[in-house]
C-alpha cells in the first residue's frame, strides 16, 4: 500500500543524533530525505552544537516540514566535548531529562502545524532514547552510524565470550575470530576494537560495549548507512535478530540522488567548523588525480611525534597533498619549532586546511588517494567519489572498516599503526603510484555498486521507499 501525501503529513519523526560531527550529518541526510517525502521531522541537537550550525537553520527555509529543537548539555561553554565519560555522562544526567520533556510537550501541543511525534529514530549511541520513547509508548527505530559489520560484531560479543575466543592473550594478535558469522576468513583480534583487548570478560568496557549492542535489540527497526550487496553476508545473519533492517547507504548519496541540487542540501552544509574555500583553488591548479588527500576525522588526536612522522612521509612522498590538520592536532605540535624542509616542502606541494567540505574535495578531479583513519563516514563518501584509501585506523569500527577495505573489497592499503616517516612514504608511492591501476579497478567495481543502490531499483532507494511508508503506517 502506498503511503498517500495525507498520511506522511501527519507523520512526525523526531530524530536525535549522538552529539559529534561523524554522526550529526548522517542523520542530517536521514532528516532531509524524510521531509524531501513530506514527513515533519524534528531534529534534536545540543543547544552546543546547534549553536555552531546557524548556518544550517539558515539554509532549512527549503524544508518547511524540518524543525530544529536544541537541549542543554549540561557541560561547561568551554568543554571540549569530545567522544569520553563526561559526554557519556552528560547524556544520561541531563540530555535524557530535557529530551524526554521535549517529546512530553510536542505529544500535548498537537498543532496542525506539527502533528505529535510519530516515532523515533535514535542514533544507536543515544540509548536512553529507548527508555524514553517505551516510557512514553513512542516506536523507536535506531540509527547506526557504525559500520554493519562492526555492529554485527559487536552483537556477537556474547557468543565469543561463551567459545572462549574472548578475552584472549595479548600474545598473538593475527589468531582468527571464527565467532562471527558472514566474517569468515576476514576476522583476526587486532581487528576487534579496543574494549575487547581486556583480561577479563567482565571489564567494565566491554561489559558496557555489549550492552549497548544488545540494547539495539529493543528498537522496531534498524536503519543502517550501508549498501546491502557489499555486506549482505552479514546482513543476513543480522536479520534474524531485528524485526526489519533498512539498508540506506551511502545516505550522502542517496540524499543527492533524490534532491538532486547538492547546493541546497543541508547535510553538505552541515560541519560544526567552517571549511577554507581557497583550497579548492589550490586543488584547481593541480594536474588529475595527482593529490592525496589526509584526514584524520574528528575524534583522533596525534602525537607531536606521529604528526612529523606523517608530515615528513607526505614532503618525502613527492606528491601533492591537501591535509586537514584540526586545532585538536595542532596542539600535539607543542612549542617546538617545525623542522625548516617540512616548512618548505610543504609550500611548495602541499596545502594545510583546518576543515575543509569533504564530499566536494574527494569530487575534485585531482583527487588521488586519500589517507584516512577508517571513519565510516570517510569511507563510503571516498568509495562514492571512487578514491582509493591509505587506512591507518584508530579506535572503534575503523579497524574492521579498514580490514573489510583492503582485505576484502581490496581498495585500499593498510598503513601499520606505530608507522614511520619510511613506511608512511613507502605506502603512498604504493598507493599513488605502483599499485594505483589494481586498486582503481577494485575501486570502480565497488564504487559502482554503492552509486547503482541509489538509484532508481536499487536497494537503498528501494529501502528508503520502504521507510517512508512503514512510519506512514505508523499512525495508521
Ligand atoms: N569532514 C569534513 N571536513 C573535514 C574533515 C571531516 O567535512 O575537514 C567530515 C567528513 O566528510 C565525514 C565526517 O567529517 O562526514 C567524519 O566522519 P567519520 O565517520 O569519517 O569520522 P569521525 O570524525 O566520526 O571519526
Amino acid at each position: 500500500m502506498l503511503v498517500t501525501s495525507m498520511e506522511k503529513s501527519q507523520s512526525h519523526v523526531v530524530i536525535f543524533p549522538f552529539p559529534l560531527q561523524g554522526h550529526i550529518k548522517p542523520l542530517l541526510c536521514l532528516a532531509e530525505l524524510l521531509c524531501h517525502a513530506g514527513l515533519h521531522v524534528t531534529f534534536v541537537n545540543t543547544r552546543h552544537n546547534h549553536n555552531r550550525l546557524a548556518n544550517l537553520r539558515a539554509l532549512s527555509a527549503h524544508f518547511p516540514t524540518l524543525h530544529f529543537e536544541s537541549i542543554l548539555d549540561g557541560l561547561p561553554d568551554d568543554h571540549p566535548r569530545t567522544l569520553g565519560s563526561e559526554l557519556l555522562i552528560a547524556l544520561k544526567t541531563s540530555i535524557k531529562p530535557h529530551f524526554k520533556e521535549l517529546l512530553q510537550s510536542s505529544l500535548k501541543a498537537n498543532s496542525v502545524a506539527l502533528p505529535p511525534p510519530t516515532c523515533i529514530i535514535t542514533d544507536g549511541l543515544v540509548t536512553f532514547a529507548f527508555d524514553v520513547a517505551e516510557e512514553l509508548g513512542l516506536p523507536v527505530l535506531s540509527y547506526n552510524v557504525p559500520y554493519a559489520r562492526y555492529m554485527w560484531t559487536c552483537l556477537c560479543l556474547p557468543n565469543l565470550i561463551e567459545q572462549g575466543q574472548l578475552p584472549f592473550p595479548g600474545d598473538d594478535m593475527n589468531v582468527e575470530i571464527t565467532g562471527v558469522p558472514g566474517m569468515e576468513g576476514l576476522l583476526r583480534r587486532v581487528d576487534l576494537p579496543g574494549f575487547c583487548r581486556v583480561k577479563e570478560s567482565s571489564h567494565p568496557g566491554l561489559q558496557f560495549a555489549i550492552h549497548e549492542a544488545q540494547t539495539q535489540k529493543r528498537a522496531s527497526a534498524l536503519i543502517l548507512d550501508t549498501i546491502y550487496e557489499l555486506d549482505a553476508s552479514c546482513l543476513s545473519h543480522m536479520a534474524n535478530m531485528f524485526p526489519k533492517i533498512y539498508t540506506l547507504g551511502p545516505l550522502h548519496s542517496l540524499l543527492h540522488s533524490q534532491i538532486g541540487d547538492v547546493s541546497r542540501s543541508l547535510a553538505s552544509h552541515g560541519g560544526l567548523w567552517k571549511g577554507d574555500p581557497n583550497c579548492m583553488t589550490w586543488l584547481d591548479s593541480q594536474p588529475t588525480k595527482s593529490v592525496l588527500y589526509v584526514s584524520f576525522g574528528t575524534l583522533v588526536t596525534l602525537t607531536r611525534t606521529q604528526i612529523i612522522e606523517f608530515w615528513y612521509g607526505l614532503v618525502n612522498s613527492g606528491h601533492p597533498f591537501l591535509w586537514v590538520v584540526q586545532s585538536d592536532i595542532t596542539s600535539g605540535i607543542g612549542e617546538d619549532p617545525i623542522p625548516m624542509e617540512l616548512e618548505i616542502g610543504t609550500k611548495e606541494r602541499g596545502y594545510i586546511v583546518n576543515w575543509v567540505s569533504q564530499e566536494e574535495v574527494l569530487a575534485h578531479k585531482s583527487m588521488g588517494g586519500f589517507l584516512t583513519h577508517s571513519g565510516w563516514n570517510s569511507t563510503l563518501e571516498s568509495i562514492v567519489a571512487g578514491i582509493p584509501m591509505i587506512c591507518w585506523p584508530n579506535l572503534g569500527d575503523h579497524y574492521i572498516i579498514s580490514r573489510t577495505v583492503c582485505e576484502k573489497w581490496k581498495i585500499g592499503l593498510r598503513l601499520k599503526e606505530n608507522c614511520d616517516r619510511k613506511d608512511i612514504e613507502t605506502m603512498i608511492r604504493m598507493l599513488m603510484e605502483f599499485k594505483r591501476g589494481e586498486i582503481q579497478s577494485s575501486m570502480d567495481s565497488i564504487s559502482k555498486v554503492a552509486r547503482d543502490s541509489v538509484t532508481n531499483g536499487g536497494s537503498s532507494n528501494h529501502n528508503l521507499q520502504m521507510l517512508i511508508q512503514d512510519i506512514g503506517n505508523m499512525h495508521a
